[in-house]
């Protein structure tokens, strides 16, 4: 950006979706410290240890300073004009091959929000595809789309800060002490301050230790779970009559299906015993202001869009949402710093930005006037089409930002294919990680720490992201990158600054025309919608109406489906993937500076019993097979995984967690089923 480091630079962290504002002490062009934010909106002077101890990987010597091509099979240096050109000579040839549709972009959840916007511009107005789309494809996709048909926004429905009013705490398939230990400790207040807290995840999570009731169904249950829930709601009068005639549709399909399922039946399915789900739909359904917190447990399934829908049937149910004053609605805790933001910038492949459909010939026409550019009107390829595309050889360009898919996502090895078939690789990294050792180009990225923009966090607000240091070498911003890209193949994206480009999204989805980075300099976060300056930002959304075509809330009737993978005699155990405290996602900053020194290797959390049956000593080496992969773990022995299940975290893919992971992805979004796979384990 130009801009000169100072000695104290306000930015929000990198890292988890809560957006913690963070004051980061620089000397001499180098980070000293990170401190929380006093004033910080969503932290208040508070952060974890990610946020403020990872940054070492900033000064590490693996960080990419120049850029690399191939050349005769080895990646070797190249100055960034070289590099460039060959993007570009590489990007034509797809076109001129295989047509727009061969070249596709993986945007990232951990770029900033002008770079996601400047990405899909790039795809859609110089390439002319849709082939784009971010990560939040493996994490909150299902989130999009359920609360998009059931609400008509992308996007939590209330303002966190409303937690400190709420009488109980639904907090559902999330561990935000160690994901989003901010959070975490926020809804944790609240309940040692007098809230009922119902926890719902398989595992004893650490906010489980103080929950008034705990359920833990088996993985792959959570749609029946929620119907169990919203049967009691009704069998019970726990609902709210006029709310639901007056504000909803879609209570007679779901009141017929809910039949279905009580709670003793739903006990069978979940093994959540049925005592415990009429105490916690009681507690629920009998609190004055209650509140749903819920993270990638919920969607990273099957049938994930299902259960997001029938989870937000249960604030529908209770009149909870919508401003009523009645409760807090449901909020996505989103794992990416930016996955909000990534999606709410268009870098989707049906999608434009502020959510506009690329199919709707209104939402391309209000794209075509800012752009000048036409905007194709068929969807793209989503994140794992694209691999597919890759092999069968319709892909012949694929440019992946900010994103080691080969780490973390399913079927590695099939992944790696389909980059060694893609006739062109360009990968923009902080590292040579396992996806950049594919690339034909490696571009050296700026990490968040060194560029400017903004993220929007888990309840949508954005904030600003400023520099605080220098990028290594010749490393620069996602933004300047595409820039070079474009003008290389001739053309002008306009919008020169990450604040030009703000304001330019802002004309083409009005939902963002009121905010500019002047504002935020100024107040700190806005949420959005915001379509006016003088307008505060909706942080309580549809105090009027829904944003549905009828502007009505949609109750959802979708049936139970069984899950992927069930255990059986050849695998018997299901394994949960998931994060722990103090890294992030395949670990690669925060395994980096060697600040950080905790959980240092993979580990495999089983039950005793299971410990016991497959011969299993704690902290021993042991192996974890699937119908997919192989995996070499440490065993650690307790009693916070039920019997039959086993946890790990991905932050160590070269343990081999993701190879053990199913092809089985969400009907609707495709979001992959890393929840439920079937395992079996033997001592190494
Ligand atoms: Fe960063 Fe999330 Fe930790 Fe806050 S809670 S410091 S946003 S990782």
């Amino acid at each position: 950006s130009g801009r000169a480091p100072a000695d104290r630079v306000r930015t929000t962290c990198g890292y988890c979706g809560v957006g913690c504002a963070l004051d980061v002490v620089v000397r001499e062009d180098r980070v000293a410290a990170v401190l929380p934010a006093r004033d910080g909106p969503v932290n208040r002077g508070h952060a974890c240890v990610k946020g403020r101890f990872a940054y070492g990987y900033l000064g590490s010597a693996e960080r990419l300073t120049e850029p690399l091509v191939r050349e005769n099979g080895e990646l070797r240096p190249a100055s960034w004009p070289e590099a460039v050109a060959r993007v570009a000579d590489g990007l034509r040839a797809a076109v001129r091959d295989g047509g727009p549709d061969a070249v596709a972009a993986i945007s990232s959840a951990r770029a900033t929000n002008e770079e996601n916007y400047l990405v899909q511009k790039f795809l859609r107005t110089v390439v002319g595809t849709n082939n784009v789309d971010n990560c939040s494809r493996l994490c909150h996709a299902p989130s999009a789309a359920g609360l998009t048909a059931s609400f008509g926004r992308a996007g939590g429905t209330d303002p966190f800060d409303d937690v400190e009013n709420a009488d109980c705490l639904l907090v559902v398939g999330a561990n935000p002490v160690e994901a989003h230990p901010v959070v975490g400790a926020r809804l944790l207040q609240r309940a040692l301050d007098g809230a009922r807290l119902v926890v719902a995840d398989p595992r004893a999570v650490g906010l489980a230790r103080h929950a008034d009731v705990h359920l833990r169904p088996r993985p792959g249950t959570n749609v029946a779970l929620f119907h169990g829930l919203a049967h009691v709601l009704l069998a019970e009068g726990l609902t709210d009559p006029a709310f639901l005639r007056g504000r909803t549709t879609g209570l007679g399909e779901l009141t017929a299906l809910l039949a279905a399922y009580p709670p003793a039946r739903v006990a069978e399915i979940t093994g959540v015993p049925a005592g415990d789900l009429t105490a916690a739909a009681r507690l629920y359904g009998r609190a004055e202001r209650p509140a749903v917190v819920y993270g990638l447990g919920v969607t990273e399934h099957l049938h994930g869009t299902d259960g997001v829908r029938a989870l937000a049937n249960l604030p529908i149910l209770r009149g909870a949402v919508g401003g009523t004053g009645r409760g807090f609605g449901i909020s996505p805790l989103r794992g990416q710093n930016n996955v909000q933001g990534a999606s709410d910038m268009g870098a989707l492949p049906d999608l434009l930005p502020g959510y506009g459909r690329v199919a709707d010939p209104e939402a391309r026409d209000r794209a075509e006037a800012v752009w000048g550019r036409p905007v194709p009107p068929r969807p793209g390829l989503r994140i794992p089409d694209m691999f597919e595309a890759a092999r069968d050889g319709r892909l012949r360009a694929l440019w992946i930002i900010g994103e080691d898919v080969c780490a973390t996502d399913p079927g590695s090895r099939r992944v790696a294919e389909a980059l060694d078939a893609c006739p062109l690789v360009v990968v923009s990294e902080l590292f040579l990680g396992e996806t950049a050792r594919h690339a034909d180009v490696v571009l050296p990225a700026a990490s968040w720490l060194e560029k400017d923009g903004t993220f929007v966090n888990f309840d949508r607000r954005f904030q600003r992201v400023r520099p605080a240091v220098r990028p290594p070498g010749t490393a620069r911003s996602d933004f300047a990158a595409v820039h070079a890209v474009a003008a290389a193949m001739g053309a002008d994206l306009g919008c020169p600054t990450p604040a030009e480009a703000l304001a330019e999204c802002g004309q083409v989805a009005p939902v963002f025309g009121g905010l500019s980075h002047a504002r935020l300099d100024r107040e700190g976060a806005v949420p959005w919608p915001c379509p006016s300056p003088d307008e505060p930002g909706e942080a309580t959304l549809y105090t009027a109406e829904f944003a549905t075509p009828d502007g009505r809330a949609h109750l959802a009737a979708p049936p139970y489906l069984p899950p992927g993978e069930e255990p059986d005699a050849d695998y018997p155990l299901l394994l949960v993937t998931g994060r722990r405290w103090a890294h992030y996602n395949s670990g690669s900053m925060t395994r980096r500076g060697g600040n950080l020194l905790l959980d240092t290797h993979g580990r495999l959390d089983l039950h005793p019993e299971d410990a016991a049956r497959h011969g299993v000593a704690d902290r021993a080496s042991v192996v974890v097979e699937s119908r997919h992969g192989r995996a070499r773990l440490t065993a650690r022995v307790g009693p916070d995984v039920a019997p039959g299940q086993v946890f790990c975290a991905f932050h160590f893919p070269e343990d081999g967690v993701n190879a053990l992971v199913s092809r089985n992805a969400d009907t609707v979004t495709s979001c992959p089923e890393y929840k439920v796979t079937a395992v079996r384990l033997r001592p190494a």
